[in-house]
């Protein structure tokens, strides 16, 4: 027995363990076993899995693993109560996600204690962290529920959402996923991941004594297979998954051409970068937030550590004395820093890379204490010495180990950074501003923390560029992925479509025979050869075809250029050379380009139109109209370049979220087939407003417009590959380019065959896709320009910035 001086004195933590005493009875009230909650009740149990207690190797529940059937009744479940969910005033769906909250909130120590037995994660991060942020989401989405009418108008709920999320905050994740939805209207069917079934079970419990309407939410438990069947339900029409890059791509490519709208945030191996002017003390707090936050079981965990050379030494020293300090033990004793890892399986993986990281001749540091040997513990680790190719530094750990590396300029550290396939999260720290803000946008992330790590919030979108996934959760960005344009509300204004996409048919079919239209003189025609336009220049194809394309009455109206993979590769490098520059020039630099595109089409209009009528038939009227509408367009988006501006998120910190609509990179764009003038312009000029570089496949019947048009866009000062035009076989071509490693985006307007070649093929990098079969009214300015294609053409990266000493 020690006596209180003797406390003082050494200053020993003693035990401070939380009750798991109502847990054990709510266990207890459900037998510990459960089935799925579908429709509104729970349903017998049937073929049942162990759930875990991670810290101590015990099972206690078993659940139902959800099959086929399981995942049918739910989806039915949902289809039934999607028209009266929906068909709800704002108002009342606010009420019902406002009553979420406060149940989550009444219930919060049960979910709290709960998910940490389930989970193996501390009562400290549950109690103060999951929990609280989960009833933030819920009320902040009471919100969004009940201004639904006025900031979304002309947009509507999806339908039924299928919903997969991971272990690594189960509640939480279900929340990100649950409260947008719900707001905007969806009805819900969820799959909690595996290892931790249980909170969403008693989340469960308490929407229905919230009086969510049955079927409105439906929780099916199970493994992957439960996962895939929901993922490949004909009658589910959206998929929202958190989870690891490689299911992600399982997803992308089972969705592709289903027409099921998709957003995945998957995988992460994210930078905390430190340059030499920063606070270290405050920045091995923050190493420790970062990294042994949820026993670094955390996506966009900051597991790179870059230091700058001059301060690597002492940072290294004072880690490794915190380290020392930091306690592992009991999820339930609420004075450890980490609890449990979630499984054997993942404290195998962890060992096994920690194991090569050795091997590989990394050098690894661990504290001298030691872990409970009962449960899944694991010590937390350092390595220095680290190669940036080596696999430690290049694949997600998942677990509480740090690999550092050195950089020595600014300029070396984004490269560093950079030097993933991902691009979920980073931490910049220097008391610079100067600096900080400079770096923040050159990182690609989706989230950037400056001085900070792991910061969440409801207001503020979170989410990745690259292979980390697309689509974000939280804030006004968040809210997007669950909302569909309200087509059908009114009849197209300009009802002069048909007969364009029509007169397709004709040129692959036509016989040579046919005759070029003669010149006036009676002299033959001076070839006018069109060509590629890439890197700003008129390129041959690499290889000698051409296209002859022929008007519906059987006049040939000229040869288009056939490109092929290589002239798609040239393009691509093209724009990449282009893109970082034209990134970086002002929207009033952007604007004005577009501009000059305006003035040097509106000269030669006549001739267009002429063009234009000659290809597709459509008519003098139609033609003149096609190129108005075109000039008009231009001008829209030389208006937008600077003006699509970002938002200052309002996030309950002293601080600020800069959400930044940065530009995607290099678009690839296959363009729809009527319309081939204003086609083009309306998907070219927004990407380019924005700030991407693009490679553009025309239509493919009538490509002369475009190939006419790269002439507008030589006398018009638009830098050298920020546009490039590669004519030929559409979907042929689209493939290379959703293949393509180096482009970051694609876009694809044509048939269905070709939306789902585009979707399979994109998974390669898991690039972002907007690929519809939807007709679309080009002439009218609801639904061939604004927002939506701004919203394509960028991507939202929140940059955190807390202020005060
Ligand atoms: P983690 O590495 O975080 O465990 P996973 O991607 O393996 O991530 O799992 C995340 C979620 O995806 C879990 O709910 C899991 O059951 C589910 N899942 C696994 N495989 C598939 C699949 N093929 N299709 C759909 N869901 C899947």
């Amino acid at each position: 027995m020690s006596t209180v001086a003797e406390i003082f004195q050494t200053m020993e933590y003693g035990p401070a363990p939380e009750s798991d005493k109502e847990v054990l009875s709510w266990l207890g009230k459900h037998e510990r076993v459960f089935g799925h909650y579908i429709g509104g009740a729970w349903t017998e149990p049937g073929q049942l899995f162990d759930v875990m207690n991670p810290a101590t190797s015990k099972v206690i529940a078993r659940v139902t693993n959800g099959t086929k059937a399981d995942v049918d009744a739910a989806v039915a479940a949902a289809r039934a109560a999607l028209p009266e969910w929906k068909g709800l005033a704002p108002h009342a769906r606010a009420r019902f996600l406002y009553a979420l909250a406060r149940g989550v909130q009444k219930h919060s120590r049960l979910l709290a204690v709960l998910e940490s037995m389930d989970n193996g994660k501390s009562i400290r991060e549950t109690r103060d962290i999951d929990i609280p942020l989960v009833a933030r989401h819920f009320y902040h989405h009471a919100g969004w529920a009940q201004l639904l009418d006025s900031e979304f108008a002309g947009y509507e709920a999806i339908g039924v959402v299928g919903q997969i999320i991971p272990w690594n905050f189960p509640l939480l994740m279900l929340a990100w996923k649950i409260a947008p939805a719900l707001a905007a209207g969806n009805t819900i069917i969820l799959k909690p991941a595996e290892f931790t079934p249980l909170t969403a079970l008693c989340f469960a419990e308490i929407a229905h004594e919230a009086g969510i309407p049955a079927g409105v939410i439906n929780i099916v438990n199970g493994h992957g297979e439960t996962g895939a069947a929901i993922v490949e339900h004909a009658d589910v029409d959206k998929i929202a998954f958190t989870g690891s890059t490689e299911v992600g791509r399982i997803i992308r490519k089972a969705t592709a051409g289903s027409g099921k709208k998709l957003s995945l945030e998957l995988g992460g191996k994210s930078p905390f970068i430190v340059y030499e002017d920063a606070d270290l003390d405050s920045v091995v707090e923050g190493v420790v937030d970062a990294i042994w936050f949820n026993q670094g079981q955390v996506c966009c965990a900051g597991s790179r550590l870059l230091v700058q050379e001059g301060v690597a030494e002492r940072l290294v020293a004072k880690l490794r004395a915190r380290m020392e300090k930091l306690r592992v033990g009991s999820p339930l004793d609420k004075a450890v820093d980490m609890g449990a890892i979630v499984a054997p399986v993942q404290l195998e993986r962890i060992r096994g890379l920690v194991q090569q990281g050795v091997s590989e001749g990394a050098t690894m540091w661990q504290p001298s204490w030691a872990c409970p040997t009962e449960g899944c513990f694991y010590p937390p680790t350092l390595f220095t010495d680290v190669q940036p190719s080596s696999t430690i530094a290049q694949v997600e750990i998942f677990g509480p180990v740090l690999v550092t590396m050195t950089f020595r300029t600014p300029e070396e550290s984004v490269a560093l950074a950079n030097n993933t396939p991902y691009g979920l999260a980073a931490s910049i720290w220097t008391e610079s501003i100067n600096l900080a803000l400079d770096i923040a946008p050159k990182i690609k992330a989706g989230v950037v923390w400056v001085n900070s790590t792991n910061l969440f919030d409801a207001a503020a979108g979170f989410g990745g560029y690259r292979e980390s996934g697309f689509g974000r959760e939280g804030g006004r960005e968040g809210m997007w992925e669950y909302v569909k344009r309200a087509h059908g509300r009114r009849a197209p204004k300009s009802a002069e479509r048909a007969g364009v996409a029509g007169a397709a048919v004709h040129q692959a079919s036509a016989t040579p025979a046919a005759a070029s239209a003669p010149s006036s003189a009676g002299l033959p025609p001076i070839d006018r050869t069109p060509k590629l336009f890439i890197g700003g220049k008129q390129a041959r194809p690499d290889q000698g075809y051409t296209r002859r394309i022929v008007s519906p009455s059987g006049v040939v109206v000229g040869e288009s250029p056939e490109g092929n993979r290589k002239d798609i590769r040239n393009a691509v490098e093209a724009a990449h050379a282009a893109a970082k520059s034209w990134a970086r020039a002002t929207g009033h630099n952007r604007g004005q380009i577009l501009y000059y595109i305006a003035e040097n089409l509106s000269t030669r209009a006549r001739e267009f139109a002429t063009r234009i009528d000659e290809m597709t038939g459509c008519g003098a009227r139609r033609a003149k109209q096609e190129v108005d509408v075109s000039i008009s367009r231009l001008f829209t988006y030389a208006a937008w370049a600077d003006k699509y501006d970002g938002a200052v998120h309002s996030v309950p910190i002293r601080g600020v979220a800069i959400a930044m609509n940065e530009p995607v990179g290099v678009i690839g764009v296959a363009c729809p087939d009527e319309h081939p003038l204003l086609g083009l312009i309306s998907l070219a000029a927004p990407a380019m407003a924005t700030g991407n570089a693009t490679v553009v496949i025309p239509s493919q019947s009538f490509p002369l417009a475009a190939t006419d048009f790269y002439s507008v866009l030589e006398t018009s000062d638009v830098p050298a590959g920020v546009i490039n035009i590669v004519t030929g076989d559409k979907d042929a071509l689209v493939k290379v380019l959703a293949e393509h490693d180096g482009v970051e985006a694609v876009w694809y307007f044509g048939a269905r065959d070709g939306v789902r070649a585009t979707e399979l093929a994109s998974a390669s990098n898991m690039k972002r896709t907007w690929a519809t079969w939807h007709e679309r009214d080009w002439l009218d300015a609801d639904d061939g320009e604004g927002r939506e294609f701004l919203r394509a053409a960028t991507q939202v990266k929140n940059i955190w910035v807390p202020y005060g000493e």
